[in-house]
């Protein structure tokens, strides 16, 4: 009878070989009760030709086990290649990226002692939908998405993690005072979602004073909670600040599937010479366990992990003479563990882990459909025109329902009344909007686009301009 619970895994590049075999070795010491897929991701599989990084037959292992441990692969420079852990993450909607960081002070190193925060980052939307456009000569683009549904699942999941974990606050990072609609929509919703969780104190910050606080003042965070792009950056400026990136690890949660890794790459400066510190993958494992609701055997090799750290035997990555008693390499380090196993360490709190810890299914509001109407069109038009002379010819047109209103450059108003001064690029956005007895339809608008094409003048690409129960689902031009 095998009444293993079967989990898949991946050896990946570089150091990962080495901190996967040490983090299996453990977990089979500390007689954790799993069995292995094991499936090939990263360099080899790229070189095969799967430019994704995994081979399509893997995913059938991920989707039955559910449970991805994950080494680090090597990501190969160029184009053409897609990043694994996107790809992974928003293929199989994990959703929440949570990645605690915790100060090991007085055994390790830190600048800041009383660090004891846990970051949580939306990982399938934002700038990494990974949608970019080339539309002329000069420009690109990249576009930020967000939904309400993703941004609510997230801050709810936040909210749920402190009242599950006991912290006490939830800090939200945004850059709303810019992204009005997109990061405005975040911080509106955590606002919402806040009211329903009394007992959680909540605080907002701007992302750039907000990361210089978290690289200063680390202690004043708790639970952080923030969009993709900005918790990518966040999460390292924390682990950082922390002493070292081998010591942190990470959870990617779905409601289906869920991958645990370290934080850290691949480290191929230091590959294949028994040197790397398995810490940040074991920590990856323990979340994982918690997960699986081992509370036991996850307390059980935490404590023993803590306990080899507190006895001074570390890696080179934080080696300290005169804090650490031996510098050992990879295997010495693991079995020092595994000889630890049943310990508890008496300078770090023990870890305790109970049923508590797991995450319940939270059930998001049910949005109210908006009545939206469609009321213009912001047309984006390639030339190398100077404004006044490409609104001239715009407005030459005969725009049955509509009104040239404005035009921008890179988002700042050109015309009507814009500086000599300002710097044109070859794209400009052109904004018509329709005049307030109209109701139109898109059928306008391509009677208008085809006036625009007819006249011998490019648009590249269109944006509707919408209000929802009247109220602008558009911005305004800088200076508008
Ligand atoms: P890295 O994290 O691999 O290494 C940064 C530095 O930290 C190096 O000096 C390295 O020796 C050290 N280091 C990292 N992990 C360590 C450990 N466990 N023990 C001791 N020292 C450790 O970052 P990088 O050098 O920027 O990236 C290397 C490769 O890893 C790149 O191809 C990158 O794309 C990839 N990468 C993969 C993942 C992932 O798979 N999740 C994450 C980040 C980077």
């Amino acid at each position: 009878m095998n009444s293993k619970t079967p989990i898949t895994i991946a050896y990946g590049d570089g150091i990962g070989p080495e901190i996967m075999k040490s983090v299996v070795a453990i977990l089979d010491a500390a007689g954790a009760g799993l069995s292995y897929e094991v499936i090939q991701i990263g360099k080899t599989v790229y070189e095969k030709g799967f430019t994704s990084g995994i081979e399509p037959s893997s995913w059938e292992s991920l989707r039955r086990t559910k449970v991805f441990l994950k080494s680090p692969i090597t990501t190969p420079q160029g184009g053409g290649f897609k990043s694994l852990n996107v790809t992974i993450r928003k293929t199989l909607g994990l959703f929440a990226n949570v990645r605690p960081c915790v100060s090991y002070y007085p055994v390790v190193q830190a600048s800041h002692p009383k660090m004891d925060l846990v970051i949580i980052r939306e990982n399938e939307e934002d700038l990494y939908a990974g949608i970019e456009h080339r539309q002329t000569q000069d420009v690109v683009q990249c576009l930020k998405i967000l939904s309400h549904s993703g941004c609510e699942k997230i801050i709810r999941y936040a909210f749920e993690y402190a009242e599950q974990h006991n912290r006490k606050k939830v800090s939200c990072f945004s850059k709303d005072n810019i992204m009005k609609l997109t990061d405005g929509m975040f911080h509106r919703i955590f606002d919402a979602v806040a009211k329903e969780y009394p007992n959680i104190a909540t605080d907002h910050y701007i992302i750039d004073i907000g990361t210089a606080r978290l690289a200063t003042r680390p202690q004043d965070f708790d639970v952080i909670v923030t969009l993709n792009l900005y918790g990518d950056i966040i999460s390292d400026v924390a682990a950082e600040v922390n002493g070292s990136v081998g010591l942190a690890g990470s959870a990617n949660i779905g409601d289906y599937v869920s991958m645990f890794e370290a934080i850290h790459g691949s480290a191929p400066d230091i590959a294949g010479k028994n040197i790397a510190n398995p810490t940040g993958l074991l920590q990856g494992a323990v979340m994982m366990l918690v997960h699986l609701g081992k509370y036991d055997v996850a307390a059980t090799i935490q404590n023993a992990l803590l306990k080899t750290l507190e006895d001074g035997i570390h890696t080179g990555d934080i080696y300290q003479a005169e804090k650490s008693s031996a510098r050992v390499g990879t295997d010495a380090f693991t079995e020092a563990v595994i000889a630890r196993l049943g310990q508890e360490p008496s300078i770090l709190k023990p870890a305790r882990f109970s049923a508590i810890e797991t995450r319940k299914s939270v059930a998001q509001t049910v949005q109210r459909q908006q009545e939206r109407a469609l009321v213009g069109i912001d047309v984006f038009i390639a030339s190398q025109l100077k404004p006044d002379d490409l609104a001239a010819q715009l407005t030459s047109l005969q725009q049955r329902h509509f009104t040239l209103s404005m035009l921008s450059n890179r988002g700042v108003k050109v015309w009507p009344g814009g500086f000599p001064e300002t710097y044109c690029t070859d794209l400009y956005r052109c904004r018509f909007e329709a005049t307030p007895e109209a109701h139109i339809t898109n059928a306008d608008i391509l009677a208008l686009l085809g006036g625009i094409h007819s006249q011998g003048i490019e648009f590249v690409k269109t944006e509707q301009l919408y209000t929802f129960d009247g109220q602008p689902g558009y911005s305004l031009g800088q200076g508008q």
